[in-house]
């Protein structure tokens, strides 16, 4: 062999040097070759096609959510509760998702105005169980929106998951689903113990971006919307900026980030977290300029960036903005919320003190192909005029409760989640002292 061709063999090897259509088991587009199945929101180089493999099956159970946010853990306790074995998968070390691992920690969209005009709180169940733990640890302030130190939630969602017998699995990424016709029999795992698969009978697809309605095939849509971050200072009492945390002395800053950002581009998320790193390094040194910051300091930048919306289910009926602003009442209500910052309504700015209470029907959980697939937390079917509010903290915790419960009905009485009896649901719910 000459140098030439030992160097070819070894970059070949090492899969370096070379045009990506050189590759080995790479497919040129050019050539037409490409598996129509396979879709890329990035630039492709080329096609690789990967191996088929055979891949354990390590657990089941008869609820299985993929996503511990602010929407899984409150779907997970739910589906608990009415007796179905849950297995919930995390792709990170703790639970609480956004909230808790982007520090958006003060718990949105609680109250708006009723029908009597009258300034209401709507958002109870999971919500108001949460904040009374907290509250006996003392570690939550602001009971209109509660605030909780995020180590102590935590590990309190922890403590709460161990007491309803809910299996939960960290550091594993839900990364494809298995179906047999329609329905969904297993979804793969991408774990440090190899690549597994995990059975159930219904799934719930909590994962923020809709990572498992997209791979199961539901039709959906895409937002851009703006990346930003929140991080935590310490030494910050007598500062004026900042929002308070039951800790005296540590707040929490807010960054908007960038406008109009694609939250599924890897190349985009890794440019903004370094972007926003700085950003939050910067202005916390800035801090130190005003009056009473001169000691604060950089307590933790958030381990999960904020990326607000990237998939939105089509459900069967999307919950809509002129709905919401019209006191609509859907006869399979599963919940409420308010409202959480200025809007624009038919050419007016509606304030959020001003924001009509609205009702969130069942279906718009549902997707409208999958027989046992339901859909909570920020990808729930909505319009993007609602995207401010059905997103929030407390709107999550309602879309979850009402699925985790949906769910372990559907899995008890063996039927699809469409065909789940929205009376049952409701009546569950309401003793769960959820408001409809
Ligand atoms: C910067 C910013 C500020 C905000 N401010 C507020 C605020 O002040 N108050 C408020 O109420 N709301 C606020 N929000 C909105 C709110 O925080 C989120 O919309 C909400 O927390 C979403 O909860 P979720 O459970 O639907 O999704 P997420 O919080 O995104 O949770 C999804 C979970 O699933 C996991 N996951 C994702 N994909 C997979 C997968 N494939 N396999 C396994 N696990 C997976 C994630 O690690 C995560 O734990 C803010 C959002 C941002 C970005």
């Amino acid at each position: 062999m000459d140098r030439r061709d030992f160097l070819k063999k070894s970059a070949l090897a090492a899969g370096i040097g070379l045009a990506a259509s050189e590759l080995p088991g790479a497919e040129s587009l050019a050539a037409g070759k490409q598996d129509p199945r396979i879709t890329s929101r990035l630039k492709a180089k080329g096609w690789i096609r990967e191996p088929a493999r055979k891949i354990p099956l390590v657990a089941e159970a008869e609820v299985v959510i993929a996503g511990g946010g602010a929407a899984g853990v409150a779907a997970a306790i739910a589906a608990a509760r009415q007796g179905a074995d849950v297995l919930l998968l995390e792709r990170s070390a703790f639970l609480g998702g956004l909230w808790l691992g982007g520090l958006v920690l003060p718990v949105l969209s609680t109250h708006g105005v009723g029908r009597d005009g009258s300034w209401q709180k709507v958002i109870h169940g999971f919500c108001s169980d949460l904040y009374s733990r907290l509250d006996e640890m003392g570690m939550v302030i602001n009971p209109k929106n509660p605030t909780p130190d995020p180590e102590a939630c935590k590990y309190l969602l922890d403590r709460m998951l161990e007491e309803h017998g809910v299996r939960v699995l960290y550091h594993v990424l839900a990364c494809g689903v298995v179906k047999s016709a329609d329905r969904i029999s297993s979804l793969i795992l991408e774990t440090k113990s190899g690549r597994v698969a995990v059975g159930g009978k219904v799934f719930i697809d909590c994962s923020g971006d809709g990572d498992i309605f997209a791979n199961a095939g539901e039709d959906y849509t895409e937002m851009k919307y703006h990346i930003g971050a929140m991080w935590r200072v310490g030494n910050a009492a007598n500062l004026k900026k900042g929002i308070r945390t039951p800790i005296e002395g540590v707040k929490i800053f807010h960054t908007r980030g960038e406008e109009d950002q694609d939250g599924l581009d890897m190349f985009n998320l890794s440019r903004l977290q370094i972007k926003l790193r700085k950003e939050m390094w910067d202005k916390t040194m800035q801090a130190r300029q005003m009056p009473g910051g001169e000691n604060v300091f950089l307590l933790e930048t958030p381990p999960l960036l904020g990326v607000r919306v990237t998939r939105i289910l089509s459900s069967v009926h999307n919950v809509t903005l002129e709905d919401s602003m019209n006191y609509v009442s859907y006869e399979d209500s599963i919940g409420m919320s308010g409202g959480s910052d200025t809007i624009v309504y038919r050419g007016r700015k509606v304030k959020a003190g001003e924001r009509p209470v609205w009702q969130i029907p069942y279906r718009s959980l549902v997707p409208r192909k999958c027989p046992n697939l339901l859909v909570a937390g920020r990808c729930f079917g909505f319009d993007e005029g609602l995207a401010w509010d059905a997103r929030e903290v407390g709107t999550c915790f309602v879309t979850g409760q009402a699925a985790g419960t949906a769910a372990g009905i559907a899995a008890l009485d063996r039927c699809a989640v469409s065909a789940v009896d929205t009376n049952k649901l409701k009546k569950s719910l309401i003793e769960q002292n959820v408001m409809l």
